[in-house]
């Protein structure tokens, strides 16, 4: 089953502000001996058990999850992280998932090694391969299709990519679907001090560098590469939610190791995050203004309420979303 079909609802009522009162994984506010402006971790959450997306994409989702409320990952709403993985050459047919729908949100899928290609029926299609990022905007209602790029597929090879949902504000939830291909050679990269690491800016800022991704709400996402004691120090607005996954290696974050597999959840103490890699490590940050509206998610819509849920299932059917292409 795919994240698109599978049945899941997840009903959050935000309240106002943050609920501090789970106490789980608390730890020492000095514990990483910095400035005193570090961020605490509020907790380290191991990713779950993989499944298949369509016959493409062999994922395991870091969120949504029962146990890490909506409202601390906002303004994203799921990751699927899919590790490097070869794929046998396929001499008929196709790897991925065929037309579906989306209203309400972004996908925003980022590859380190395959080429998947992509096509909508608001008219785009691409080929994602190492180092790009593709940013869709579903917005109002559009079809997608995601394969394997056919010569890649017939070829084999392999294939390191994740998708992140990423929430868009009650105004801009029925905005025109939009599309940004970005390049690896449009992404920046900055280079840490001393030999600790690359980190590519792909929204937000970071080291001077802006990443190219416009997005609807102020999103900070970093693909960064540190050596082993490399650190990685990342300035933020303390309201905004962060999450650092570890994708290979080990680092330590104040008191706390987080290791390939688990995602590191930063409590909104501090105006910076301080990553200190324990080996050659790779991870993602991803951080943002949380969008502080309920959230009702059914299979492929995400929506603010179950009524606007029932509105996306019947504008689907009466073809509202546009046809497939042919
Ligand atoms: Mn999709």
């Amino acid at each position: 089953m795919t994240p698109c079909c599978f049945i899941m609802s997840v009903m959050s009522t935000n309240t106002a502000a943050f609920d501090r009162t789970t106490p789980t994984n608390e730890e020492p506010r000095t514990a990483n001996g910095s400035s005193g402006s570090a961020r605490t971790v509020e907790g380290i959450y191991r990713s779950a058990p993989f499944h298949w997306v369509g016959n493409g994409f062999y994922v395991s989702s870091y969120f949504p999850r029962t146990d890490l409320p909506a409202e601390r990952v906002s303004p994203f709403l799921l990751m699927d992280y899919g590790p490097s993985r070869e794929f046998s050459p396929l001499s008929n047919g196709q790897r991925g998932v065929g037309w579906h729908p989306h209203r309400g949100f972004e996908t925003v899928t980022v590859a380190w090694e395959g080429a998947v290609a992509h096509r909508d029926n608001a008219g785009n299609a691409g080929i994602i391969g190492p180092g790009d990022v593709q940013w869709m905007t579903a917005g109002a209602g559009i079809l997608h299709e995601e394969y394997h790029e056919r010569e890649f597929a017939r070829a084999g090879g392999r294939v390191h990519m994740t998708q992140l949902w990423v929430n868009l504000p009650k105004k801009d939830k029925m905005t025109a679907p939009g599309y940004q291909p970005i390049t690896a050679a449009q992404i920046p990269t900055v280079t840490l001090a001393d030999g600790a690491g690359t980190v590519r800016v792909i929204a937000g800022e970071y080291g001077g560098a802006a990443g190219p991704a416009r997005t609807f709400t102020p999103i900070t996402m970093l693909d960064a590469r540190l050596a082993a004691g490399g650190r990685l120090p990342v300035r933020l607005p303390s309201t905004h939610n962060a999450l650092a996954i570890v994708t290979d290696g080990r680092v330590r974050v104040g008191t706390r190791h987080a290791t390939a597999g688990e995602l590191v959840l930063f409590e909104n103490d501090g105006a910076e995050l301080d990553v200190l890699a324990l080996e050659e490590t790779h991870l993602l940050v991803l951080a943002g203004e949380p969008i502080d509206e309920p959230i009702t998610q059914y299979g492929p819509f995400v929506m603010n309420t179950p009524a606007e849920i029932q509105q996306a299932f019947v504008d689907f059917r009466q073809g509202k979303f546009g046809d497939v292409p042919e």
